[in-house]
């Protein structure tokens, strides 16, 4: 009987360990199986960062450098102004002319980066907003030693990661954004622009727009709408909106520049003898590359105000040099005239089928770099590759070309923001997937199209349009940061 139960026992102790080793075994192939998939995406992401940072191997002369003599620096964080521009600053000044340089933000909200300044594991209100005191210091320091006074050193002062929430949703005075980082709606910094002004975005567009009409730049300088960092893509697009409010006449030069993007700029490291060189996957028929070539003595300048960067040096040293080079990049877009169709056409979402009042061909009105990022690569569907755009009465067209076929599980996203003497507004226009829906009229091939009521809008001269795909409360899948839409 002892040994029968004994026996028993010990087969069920058996099965039993059996069993746990069983369910080890499966956990272990799960967390090996996660830590491919997560090895997987770490290396296709690096592998893709690389790919979109690729440099051209050549590069002309930007034109007309000579001719600006009013120069607007506009940067979205405490550095970006030297990063950008320090040569050129340099060279406007040294032939007699004007720099204003504009700071948006005070890159008061890099977790990280207080956290290594103020050696603390969670920073408190008053680190972030030391922080962004001491980078204000530091882009006065950086700009005096190019020769930019401190009065001409401008600062906005709103959120650090705050300008897309404030281009996107936070427009109007009234509801403002609170920055999760120094959590106010307001500017609390003495050195501020306007500190009457609210965190939202029509606050920013004012602010921006005031400084133009005060300085009056021939030339402004701002972010490329591809730039990865969010405050940099949405400075570009207020930029950019500000400067379509400007007299056509007198409406600055703009030129946008690149600072984050995949493995940008490539090499990297302090290297002042390579050529800054832009992405082959920026380098298109809507924006048009330039260089300025910079003389020994700028190079050597530009390369000490990056030192002074003093806070930044510890995470980004090696980053910031890699600006430190003979030449600096910007590229000039060109946008075509928004075609005009005929009336009472029937408006596809192919633009290759628009009939226009001219006969003209109606070429894209921006072009987007392809296969950027992971979810781009395995989502087509949501990889934008051109925007189109035309008008037909009191309607405005706007077609997203997509890399593959667009996708019910995709939402497809565009934000037109007017520049008006009045007031901006917007129109969102989604294609929300519904399961077990046909796909709305709106989608054919690769296109998804979007309609705007100009009349609604104002008539405006110009738009800045940006448009995203994301899955419905997941995360985003591509961008096109803006893009202008000129309708005079
Ligand atoms: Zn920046």
């Amino acid at each position: 009987m002892m040994g029968v139960s004994r026996n028993s026992i010990w087969a069920a102790v058996g099965k039993a360990s059996r069993g746990v080793r069983r369910v080890i075994f499966r956990r272990g192939a799960i967390v090996v199986g996660i830590i491919l998939v997560l090895a997987l995406t770490i290396g296709l992401s690096l592998y893709l960062g690389y790919l979109s940072a690729l440099p051209v191997p050549f590069i002309d002369e930007l034109e007309d450098v000579a001719s600006i003599h009013r120069l607007l620096v506009v940067a979205p964080h405490c550095d970006d102004e030297t990063l950008s521009s320090g040569g050129l600053i340099q060279e406007v000044l040294t032939r007699g002319g004007q720099v204003r340089v504009v700071l948006v933000t005070n890159g008061d909200g890099s977790f990280t980066g207080t956290m290594v300044e103020f050696r603390k594991l969670y920073p408190s209100v008053r680190d972030y907003l030391q922080a962004g005191s001491s980078r204000q210091q530091e882009s006065l320091n950086a700009m005096q030693s190019l020769g930019v006074p401190a009065e001409d050193v401008i600062f906005l002062s709103y959120p650090d990661r705050g300008t897309p929430p404030l281009w996107e949703r936070f427009w109007d005075d009234a509801n403002p954004y609170r920055s999760p980082f120094t959590r106010l709606t307001q500017s609390p910094y003495v050195r501020t622009y306007n500190p009457q002004s609210v965190y939202s975005g029509h606050s920013l567009l004012s602010d921006l727009r005031s400084i133009l009409d005060d300085f009056q730049p021939d030339t402004v300088v701002a972010p490329h709408p591809n730039d990865d960092h969010p405050d940099h893509w949405a400075s570009g697009a207020f930029t950019a909106l500000a400067v379509a409010t400007q007299e056509r006449q007198t409406r600055p030069r703009l030129l946008l520049y690149l600072v984050h993007r995949g493995a940008y700029p490539l090499p990297r490291g302090y290297l002042p003898f390579a050529p800054l060189l832009p992405p082959l996957e920026l380098v298109n028929s809507t924006c048009t590359w330039g260089k300025v070539t910079l003389p020994d003595e700028f190079v050597e300048q530009k390369g000490h105000a990056i030192e002074l960067y003093k806070s930044q040096l510890p995470l980004l040293g090696s980053f910031l040099r890699s600006f430190v080079r003979h030449n600096e990049l910007f590229c000039e877009l060109d946008p075509p005239p928004v075609p005009r169709l005929v009336p009472d056409q029937d408006v596809t979402p192919v633009p290759g089928l628009w009939q226009s009042v001219d006969g003209s061909e109606v070429v894209p009105l921006v072009e987007d770099s392809r296969r950027d990022t992971v979810p781009q690569e395995v989502g087509p569907g949501g990889d934008f590759v051109a925007l189109y755009a035309a008008r037909s009465g009191a309607k405005l067209w706007i077609s997203a070309e997509m890399r593959g076929k667009p996708s019910r599980l995709i939402a497809y996203s565009c934000l037109l923001r007017v520049a008006n003497d009045r007031e901006a507004s917007s129109t969102r226009v989604l294609y929300p997937p519904r399961v077990g829906t046909r796909p709305p009229h709106e989608a054919q091939d690769n296109f998804v199209l979007m309609r705007f009521n100009l009349e609604a809008l104002g008539y405006p001269p110009s738009v800045v349009v940006s448009c995203d795909t994301r899955y419905p409360r997941g995360p985003t899948i591509d961008r096109i940061g803006w893009a202008m839409v000129n309708l005079d």
